[in-house]
């Protein structure tokens, strides 16, 4: 039996009619470079994640990084950031030519731990960015009100957990602003590579309008440098076909879980993720956490369970942060969760049979 991780077959199987009667209409027109179907697409995502306006661009990482610059972000600013989560949370900090400062996490939920924020501001410090781990959101209403208190911007790397809610509220565009991945390995997933900027704010929402084309307005005319960072038109006409599945896709990865909650419940060897009571999360992934990891995870892999390390080293000891000065043992409790993560087949297609498939060779390995 194979599980894989993530079966982009079993979705693509179920809506191929539609995705090939959407490119052919894109094919009869040729409107390749922001045709009406990116606009189209911005209006939803922003009507899905309750905030005013979207702004599609080529990737998650650019849209963090438009989202920087769009804030002015600039050399001798500090943004404070978590050290467990995906690399380009932080290289978008270094690109604008502004420090990474990193802080350590709450172990159980994996997502910033808000009293680590406060010690590490300074005056030089100018924004947070929060992520929103596997799906899950970070505890916004403490990070929103250290930003009141200290008048720090709040970006949102919300490329994991589009849909998903904290106090209720849609997160996303709770900040200044929010950033979207389109990544094929996300919620909803384009066909290649995509992103997206959503605000409430109408001048940053033109900052960023401006600078993922050059910066230029008039055409030919620069108003500052910005990027070439569009959403492109294929990939906008396939997530449109997509996004009316999204609701339905997260409620089966919501199933799923709860399966492997009430499943795997008893085994004291495995810490499963914990999500916070004032949270909603999508499980963009579903991972737990054991001493074992390499152990179990090979054990997984020879028996056709699809698993993956997100993430196996912090971002404060990866090489190229080494000019920071962190050393190892600085944060030890993502140090710890690198050490022991484990992510799980969690997508929607997955069947009765599968998941059963999981929870038995996981358990074989504790026998
Ligand atoms: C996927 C991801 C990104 C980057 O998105 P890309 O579209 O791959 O550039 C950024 N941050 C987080 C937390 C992600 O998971």
């Amino acid at each position: 039996m194979q599980v894989p991780l993530l079966d982009l077959y079993a979705q693509y199987a179920n809506i191929l009619g539609e995705i090939r009667q959407g490119l052919e209409e894109l094919f009869s027109t040729h409107r390749y470079i922001l045709g009406p179907q990116v606009e189209e697409l911005e209006e939803k995502i922003a009507a899905y994640s309750r905030a005013r306006y979207g702004i599609g661009c080529a990737s998650g990482t650019d849209a963090l990084l438009l989202a920087l610059q769009a804030l002015q972000i600039k050399e001798d600013d500090e943004v404070i950031t978590t050290a467990f989560t995906f690399f380009a949370t932080a290289s978008c900090i270094h690109r604008v030519g502004a420090k990474p400062v990193f802080v350590d996490i709450n172990p159980r939920t994996f997502n910033i731990d808000p009293d680590k924020i406060e010690p590490a501001i300074t005056e030089r410090t100018r924004a947070i960015i929060a992520v929103h781990l596997f799906g899950q959101p970070a505890e916004m209403d403490r990070i929103l009100h250290l930003a009141q208190k200290y008048d720090l911007k709040v970006i949102e790397d919300n490329a994991q957990s589009i849909g998903s809610k904290y106090q209720g509220k849609t997160v996303g565009a709770l900040g200044d602003i929010g950033t979207l991945s389109f990544f094929p390995s996300k919620n909803l997933g384009a066909m290649g590579d995509a992103g997206m900027c959503i605000t409430n704010d109408k001048d940053l929402a033109d900052s960023i309008r401006l600078l993922r084309h050059h910066g230029e307005n008039p055409k030919y005319f620069h108003k500052r440098v910005g990027l070439n960072s569009r959403l492109d038109t294929i990939q906008a006409t396939i997530l449109l076909v997509k996004l009316p599945y999204l609701e339905k896709w997260n409620a089966d990865r919501i199933k799923n879980a709860r399966y492997y909650y009430k499943e795997l419940a008893d085994l004291e060897q495995i810490i499963l993720p914990e999500i916070h009571p004032q949270a909603f999360s999508i499980f963009n992934q579903f991972t737990i956490r054991v001493k074992e990891r390499d152990k179990l995870f090979e054990y997984l892999q020879k028996r056709g369970v699809g698993c993956a390390i997100y993430y196996p080293q912090p971002l404060h000891i990866q090489e190229c942060f080494s000019y920071l000065g962190y050393k190892k043992g600085d944060l030890p409790l993502s140090e710890e969760a690198s050490l022991q993560v484990l992510s799980i087949p969690i997508y929607s297609e997955l069947t009765d049979i599968q998941k059963d498939y999981v929870v038995r060779t996981i358990r074989n390995f504790y026998r």
